[in-house]
């Protein structure tokens, strides 16, 4: 008998069919009446499949009362209730490393492109502003002070690529790394003051809610420019929304916003904003890496009772 898995949340349609293959696999977005469904048959699943954006809360944790693994399709896991999940005793994989490299080049896309106002000249090409007029001149990029928020295997990633741009890197997290090639700030503003572009690459979740707070985006200020591929809750968004549109700040470019996919309308009317809908992982490959990667979590899970890349 194959082991029953339940699946919260819609995933690539490569990954149902082969979790489908090796699992008996229910959709927990299939059922009518969710609450009956998990009261009645919640008892089944030892299994939990999900994703970054759908997470498992911990009502949906205690639903399930023998539960022992949730693998989780991203690397971000704030969505997850650790906390719930560790009281039970349920094991968490998430899928690091293979997004890397893809959501660094997106930072680095995003902060050329807020810098150098790339997508704001296409717009002008394509209005035909052209044919009236010159425009306006941008901002350079290399050899300008690069300050990264969380230098973890995204953050470090960003770091080298800004190697290739000559541009000096500081970063600011919980802790100082050593032997690292970089400076450590301990102060966030004071970090900000310094760079000219400020890269969020930390972790999400109630520790790291509004670091970037009204007094970064001063500190940052009308040259500075933010970049954002964390999670939209790590930035004060109202705070953020004010100082671009006081021009208090240079400009911001975001792949992640605080309610997504709900964007403050009042940036769409902005050229010295960019903003993706949440995409900096959003390559065929970085995603068919993403899903072998939930799919080998789970075999090894059930083959040999271990995960192959888990939460820590
Ligand atoms: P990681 O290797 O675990 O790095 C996380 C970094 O965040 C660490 O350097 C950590 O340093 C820092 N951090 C955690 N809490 C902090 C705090 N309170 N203050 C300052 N720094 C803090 O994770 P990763 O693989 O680089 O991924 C980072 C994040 O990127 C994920 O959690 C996810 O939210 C986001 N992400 C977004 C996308 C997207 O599509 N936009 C795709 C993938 C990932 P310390 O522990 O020393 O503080």
């Amino acid at each position: 008998m194959k082991p029953r898995l339940l699946q919260h949340g819609p995933l690539m349609a490569s990954l149902e069919s082969a979790l489908a293959e090796h699992f008996d696999l229910q959709l927990l977005s299939k059922q009518t009446d969710r609450q009956a469904f998990l009261a009645g048959r919640g008892g089944e699943f030892t299994g939990l499949v999900t994703s970054a954006r759908f997470g498992a809360d911990r009502a949906l944790i205690e639903s399930l009362p023998k539960l022992a693994v949730i693998a989780s399709f991203g690397v971000g896991v704030d969505a997850i209730d650790l906390a719930a999940a560790r009281e039970r005793g349920v094991a968490v994989s998430n899928t690091p490393d293979v997004l890397t490299d893809c959501v660094a080049d997106l930072a680095f896309g995003l902060l050329i492109d807020v810098a150098r106002r790339l997508s704001a000249a296409a717009r002008f090409v394509r209005r035909g502003d052209w044919l009236k007029g010159q425009f306006p001149l941008a901002t350079r990029v290399s050899g300008k002070n690069l300050g990264i928020v969380g230098l973890g295997r995204i953050g470090t990633a960003i770091a080298r690529r800004a190697g290739g741009f000559d541009m000096p890197v500081r970063y600011h997290s919980r802790r100082i790394i050593e032997n690292c090639p970089y400076d450590y700030e301990a102060s966030l503003p004071a970090l900000a003051d310094w760079a000219d572009f400020l890269v969020i690459a930390c972790a999400g979740g109630a520790a790291t809610r509004h670091l970037v707070s009204r007094e970064v985006i001063d500190a940052l200020g009308p040259d500075g420019f933010l970049v954002n591929i964390s999670r939209g809750s790590v930035v004060d968004e109202p705070a953020l929304v004010e100082a671009l549109l006081a021009g208090r700040l240079g400009g911001a470019a975001l792949d992640v916003f605080d309610d997504e996919p709900n964007v403050p309308p009042a940036l769409f009317g902005l050229d010295s904003v960019v903003l993706l809908p949440h995409i900096a992982s959003a390559t065929r490959e970085t995603r068919q890496a993403m899903a072998d990667c939930v799919l080998a979590n789970l075999r090894s899970w059930v083959d040999a009772g271990r995960l192959l890349t888990p939460v820590g």
